[in-house]
């Protein structure tokens, strides 16, 4: 079963669980969607299993929303999480891909 580390209201729903899970059986491992920082690689068995999950309908509102599917959520390494969040507005995936700095 995978810790998934949360931030926030991000915490470990069904969803969550569900979206890892896809994404391992989709990549075979977890890893970073913007850097490909794999928790793994770096840190050996303690990383097992391990990853952020950001909630990409949360950019806007961090209110919970009424609903969320697996396509609203981004895995993340521990930095491109902060570097989202570190100040509004959030950025999306695409948007700390490119390297913007607003
Ligand atoms: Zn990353
Ligand atoms: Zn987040």
């Amino acid at each position: 079963m995978p810790s998934v580390g949360m931030k926030g209201r991000e915490r470990n729903t069904k969803t969550v669980k569900n979206k890892t899970e896809d994404y391992l059986k989709k990549n075979g491992r977890l890893y970073c969607e913007v850097c490909i920082f794999d928790f793994v690689k770096e840190y050996g068995s303690r990383g097992d299993g391990f990853i952020e999950c950001n909630h990409t309908n949360f950019l806007l509102d961090y209110d919970e929303p009424t609903k969320t599917s697996i396509t609203d959520l981004v895995l993340l390494c521990s930095n491109c999480h902060r570097m989202i969040h570190r100040k509004k507005p959030w950025l999306s995936v695409n948007e700390l891909k490119k390297g913007e700095t607003n």
